[in-house]
This record gives C-alpha cells, structure tokens and sequence, in this order.
C-alpha cells in the first residue's frame, strides 16, 4: 500500500481556508522556519480511500467477532459516544469555576455513585488514567493507611502465580515487595500456601476474582479473612468485572479497595493507546487518603475538596472525563435490569463456546467459567506439532481475532477465549466451526498452519522490532 507521501504531487490539496479577518503580523524572521514542512500534499479523495484502506487492513469489533481474554473487546453501543462528544461535555475546561461546570462535576459525582453500588464501596476517584494507574493509586492507599496507623513494617504484597502482570509490577512501583503464592488446582489461591505467606509484614493482597483463569474462587470469603487476619487489606483487581458485575461484589467478598478499567466493561474500547479510566474505589476507612480533588453534593450543589490526608495528585485535574460520560451513558441505559443481565450474557456466551469445543480442545479446567475459558493446546502441539500461536494466526482467516495467547503463565500453549454478551448464538456457532475446521487441518496439514494467516495483509510480523524499533518517520532520502 503506497504512503501519503508516496502520493504526494506539489499544488494538490484539499485545504479551503477562510479569506482572513485579522491584520496580518510581521514575525521577525528568525522566527520563522527556513523551509516549509514537508507534509503531503494530496486530494481529499485520495485522503479519504487512504484512511479507509488502512482501516480496511486491520480487524476490530466492527469488523467480526474478537474474543479477546481477559482483555474484553467487546462492543460498545454508539449511544455512549454520541453523549460524550455533547459540545457541553467536550467544550468545558478544566479550571472553570465550579459553578459553571456543575453538569461535569454531577457526571462524576453520579458515576461515583453508581459504580461504588456495584462495588460495594464507599468512595472512588476517576483519577487514574489506566488499570495499572489505579492499581498502583490502589496500592499507595494501602500504603497511606498502615502508614497512618504508624505500622511501617508491613511492607509485602501478595500477589497468586496466575496475576496480571500488571499487579506485581505495580506492587513494586508503589515501593513494596511482591510475595508470590501457587494457585490450586483449579487456578485458585492454595489457602495452606496464603496462610504461611500472611504476617506482621503483609501489607495486603492483590485478586481478582474470578481469575485469570476464568473461574469464581469460591473460597474467597475465606482468603479475605485470612488476610484481613493477619492485619492486611485486600485489594481487588476488577479489570474484569464484566463477569460478575450485578451479581457479587468486591465489597461483599471482603475487598478493601478495587479498581475498575472502564476501558473493558464500561463502553470505551480497550487497546489502541487510546483514552482509558481506571478508577479507584475504596471503604470508607480508605476515603481520607483518596486522590484530590473529589466531587461533593451538598443541598444539590457540587463541589469539589481535597480529603485531609489525600495522596495528592496521580494525574492532571479529573482524570479521562469524557471517558466517565460513557460509563455513565452506558450504567443509565442498561439500568438496574440490564447490567446484571450483559454479565450473565458474558457468562452464557462463554459457556456456550466452552461446551461446544470441548472433547475437541483441552480445557485447562473441565468445570463452569465465567466470562471465559482457557484452553491448553500442550497436547495438540505435541501431537502435531501446532502451537497455540499457529491456531490463533489461522483464525485471522476466518475472519476472527485471536483470543488472548500464552496468558494466564500458570496454563501452558494457552488460548484464552472470552465471547462477551453481544455476540448471537450463530456468530459462535460461526466461532466454533472455525476453531474446529482448524483443528481438522492440525491433522491433515500441520505444516501450512505454521505460515498462517494466509490472506492477511500481513502474516508474523517481528513483533518485538515491531514494538522497540517502529518505524515511524517517512524516510525522503531513500
Ligand atoms: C487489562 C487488565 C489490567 C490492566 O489494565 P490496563 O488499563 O491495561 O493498565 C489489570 N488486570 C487485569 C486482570 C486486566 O485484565
């Protein structure tokens, strides 16, 4: 595909700029740049078959079903967008006086509200711009808290063998050291190993629940209380609460704090680099140490204050806004009915999939999941050969984007498969037959599945050149 560049003639363009209706300035010419930039100069047609090439040469949601594990691309209603992009949600800044912006600080204050119901918390901050932000603003209140009880010899983290990576890496960032513990044989956390790792020096715990394997840890309950115990806290991981959300709550399996990636369940798309919000939430006993500033309602006016004991400041101002508007949007119009109800779809979806594919895939655990289920393809590359890698670049022929791959670590050529509520009983259907005629050629042709996708624009890119060395300048000289 030729570049902007490459399409480049001198003249052409497709700017139309105003007559000018401001005296013209004189710079002083040191100011100005010897040479003009050289930006392309192409039709607006051009421009447009262009972006919609590129456009064309990558898979989204938009594009065909993208069963993405532990990651939820799922489909977000376009309702969410229209709302953000109100020309009083997008034209308000951020050091307007509070009475002019008192619809903004309702959105947060509302949001507040309603995601701190579905958590079982007292209060959360839409500060942190990320899931591994609020982690790590989850961490530090952890932190302000033993700190405020002058107990500074609680200095570990306890993080199971199957986490995100983000949760030990985080831990580290906010200054602690991370204590690993095995999971059982059902990814769950071994309890026997929990109870030996507590002591004077837990700071806290970090989980998620259901894990990373996609199972509910039923003996949760029980793991908070070993911890709390031992005088730590617990921290939830609620990346993933599109699982479980109406159903259980942080709060209730004994969770201190918990963080959200609005960019998964909340109607904003995950990846891409694109604006994320990972809230954080937390009990009251946790509140006086939340980021400042923090939206207040008193008599029906809002307003903002700083908690006496805050962190201070883990990002500018109020974190990602208008992301927060798309979580407010899409809580609104699911209601009280319908967010338990797009959790249950997650789950039945999946579990559909699941069943439909077993006896021809190995499941890493032969029981129930939540929003999604792992496959370990150890025998099926013994046998033949065919890793999970070659079966998840075969499905981009199919038109299906790859489900999360080597992940969780504890489940070895793991595929991880997560449907999400929106997709019909025939685009799983679709899904399975795929996965199954893959299967088919594992046995047949083994060999051709190692250079697939075979009708992708691009097949097995060198993904680490393509992350550490981008080439991301057109080269004029060449
Ligand atoms: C995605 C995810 C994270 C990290 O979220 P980011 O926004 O990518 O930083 C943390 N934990 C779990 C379980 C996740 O799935």
């Amino acid at each position: 595909m030729k570049l902007l560049f490459e399409r480049s003639r001198p003249g052409r363009g497709s700017t139309l700029l105003p007559a000018c209706d401001v005296p013209a300035v004189d710079f002083d010419q040191s100011l100005l740049r010897a040479q003009a930039p050289r930006l392309p100069e192409i039709s607006e047609i051009d421009l447009g078959r262009h972006y919609t090439q590129l456009a064309k040469q990558t898979h989204g949601v938009n594009d065909g079903f993208y069963p993405l594990g532990s990651c939820t691309m799922k489909y977000n209603p376009r309702v969410n967008e229209e709302a953000a992009s109100l020309p009083g949600f997008t034209q308000v800044h951020p050091l307007q006086p509070q009475e002019t912006v008192q619809g903004a600080l309702e959105v947060l204050h509302t949001a507040q509200q309603l995601l701190c119901e579905i958590t079982g918390m007292d209060g959360m901050s839409f500060q942190p711009a990320a899931g591994a932000h609020g982690e790590y603003t989850g961490l530090l209140l952890i932190r302000k808290y033993h700190q405020s009880k002058g107990d500074t010899a609680r200095t570990k983290i306890i993080v199971p063998d199957s986490a995100h990576g983000t949760n030990p890496a985080s831990a580290t960032m906010a200054g602690f050291k991370v204590v690993s513990v095995p999971s059982n044989d059902m990814g769950g956390v071994d309890l026997e190993a929990l109870r030996k790792a507590v002591g004077p020096d837990t700071a806290g715990l970090m989980l998620t629940n259901p894990n990373t394997v996609g199972l509910f840890d039923a003996n949760i309950l029980e793991i908070t209380q070993i911890v709390h115990d031992a005088g730590g806290l617990c921290y939830y991981d609620g990346a993933n609460l599109n699982a479980v959300m109406g159903h259980v709550r942080p709060g209730d399996m004994g969770f201190d704090c918990v963080h959200l990636n609005l960019h998964k369940t909340f109607a904003t798309p995950h990846g891409g680099g694109g604006p994320g919000s990972g809230p954080v939430g937390c009990k009251a006993m946790l509140e006086p140490f939340l980021p400042a500033p923090r939206v207040k309602e008193a008599g029906g006016v809002y307003s903002l204050y700083t908690p006496d004991q805050t962190m201070g400041q883990v990002r500018s101002f109020y974190g990602n806004f208008l992301v927060v508007v798309k979580a407010l949007t899409y809580l609104i119009t699911l209601g009280k009915e319908g967010i338990p109800e797009a959790s249950a779809g997650a789950v039945l979806n999946a579990n559909y999939l699941m069943k439909k594919l077993m006896g021809h895939y190995d499941m890493a655990y032969n029981t129930l999941c939540m929003h999604e289920f792992v496959m370990t393809l150890q025998g099926l590359a013994h046998d033949s050969g065919v890793t999970a890698m070659d079966v998840a670049k075969r499905l981009l022929d199919f038109g299906i984007h790859p489900p999360t791959m080597y992940f969780p670590l504890i489940v070895h050529e793991a595929l991880m498969v997560e449907p999400t509520e929106t997709e019909s009983p025939e685009t799983l259907n679709e899904a399975a037959q795929a996965f199954l005629e893959i299967l088919a050629e594992a046995k047949d042709d083994p060999e051709s599945l190692h250079h697939a996708p075979h009708h992708c624009p691009i097949g097995r890119p060198d993904e680490v050149t393509a992350a550490r060395d981008p080439i991301l300048r057109y080269n004029f000289e060449a």
